[in-house]
């Protein structure tokens, strides 16, 4: 069999050795820097909004994108309800495959990668968005993503306070417990409103399938970043519309997060800022001290292929996969019935 058609695997135990063996600080910089890069070229990509099934308990979604080169596409689900069932509210896994031949070069579990691309885009844009010298984050929704976001907004933006908030409190046992030695300063609060006080950066990351209000007007005051994570969905929301109409709202594609975002609640017409204009420098990110920035992220396929495009350069260095026979290699292309013909003997 030639090498070609083994199609190396990263399973959920050789990501979980991936994080921990480069550190997952180093980790969520390097996929930061991965987005970041293919956000600045951004044109050469085709996009697409993400192809989504709904059901009454969630969605799911097929991702793709490519710069021609390489195609590369994720499985995610989302299922708030999961959580009640013992199961993840998000999993998924992903593929990159080489466009000349299209053969796939690189099969992933995505669940943890997912988490790590979600929280180093968030703490990226907010580098470009968030008040000069903010330190103090709060994050309302302690769940499975809650974590990452928080380490990548210390190693990326320079968090160093920390204040949770969860309407189950085991949730955010379980986040201060996991966070005890990131270093950073932890404070638990009574109330949504309770942990928005002081804080420079607002991140809501809950999970529910419905238009929800976590954050109200009153509770945004001026100069504040939002990273809204959660809705992300048709019909699921997490800010009042009108902390929305104060904002500068920047997104990652426009046609896929007018569907999915906050977004959904304003008209298809109202401005917004593509974060990929921001950072090439032709759009404007923070302007003034005073001015309410949002970023109203749903995520996109392009962060998924950088993160797979990041995991795949360190496939060599670490040999943290495994090769998958995957694709059918006879003898000669065409003879595809008589490689099975050889193989019964
Ligand atoms: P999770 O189910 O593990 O955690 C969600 C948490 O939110 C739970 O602890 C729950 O108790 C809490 N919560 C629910 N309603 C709340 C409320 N009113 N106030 C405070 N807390 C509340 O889910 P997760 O995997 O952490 O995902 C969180 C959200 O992020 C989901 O909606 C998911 O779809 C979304 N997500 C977005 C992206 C993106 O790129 N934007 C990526 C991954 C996940």
């Amino acid at each position: 069999m030639k090498n070609l058609n083994l199609v190396p695997f990263v399973s959920v135990d050789h990501m979980m050795k991936l994080v921990l063996e480069t550190g997952i600080e180093p980790m969520l910089v390097g996929i930061a820097d991965t987005i970041e890069a293919d956000f600045k070229r951004w044109e050469h990509f085709d996009k697409t909004p993400r192809v989504a099934a709904h059901s009454p308990n969630g969605v799911i979604e097929l991702m793709p994108t490519s710069d021609g080169d390489l195609y590369g596409f994720k499985y995610v689900n989302g299922h708030p309800v999961n959580m009640g069932k013992g199961l993840q509210t998000v999993t998924a896994f992903g593929v990159l495959s080489n466009v000349e031949t299209g053969y796939p070069v690189l099969l992933s579990e995505m669940t943890l990668l997912t988490a790590l691309r979600t929280a180093a885009t968030s703490a990226l844009v907010a580098r470009y968005l968030a008040p000069e010298g903010a330190r103090t984050m709060a994050m309302i929704g302690n769940g499975a993503q809650s974590e990452f976001q928080v380490l990548a907004f210390k190693a990326i933006a320079g968090i160093t306070h920390l204040r949770l908030y969860d309407i189950d409190p085991i949730a955010t046992d379980k986040c201060m417990e996991n966070l005890k030695d990131s270093g950073l300063h932890l404070t638990r609060c009574a109330s949504a409103q309770d942990a928005v006080e002081g804080a420079e950066i607002i991140t809501t990351v809950t999970a529910d399938k419905q238009y929800a209000t976590i954050l109200t007007d009153n509770m945004v005051g001026a100069g504040v970043h939002i990273n809204a994570i959660g809705g992300d969905c048709p019909g699921k929301t997490e800010l009042h519309r009108d902390i929305l109409l104060r904002s500068s709202i920047f997104v990652e594609y426009p046609p896929q997060t007018r569907i999915e975002g906050e977004l959904q609640q304003l008209p298809a017409t109202h401005p917004v800022t593509e974060l990929w204009q921001v950072m090439t420098g032709t759009a404007k990110g923070r302007t003034d001290p005073r001015q309410i920035t949002l970023f109203d992220s749903v995520g996109f396929a392009i962060e998924d292929f950088s993160a797979l495009r990041y995991v795949r350069d360190q496939l060599a260095r670490t040999g943290l996969f495994q090769n998958l026979d995957m694709l059918a290699d006879p003898d000669t292309p065409r003879d595809l019935y008589g490689m099975l013909l050889r193989a019964a003997g």
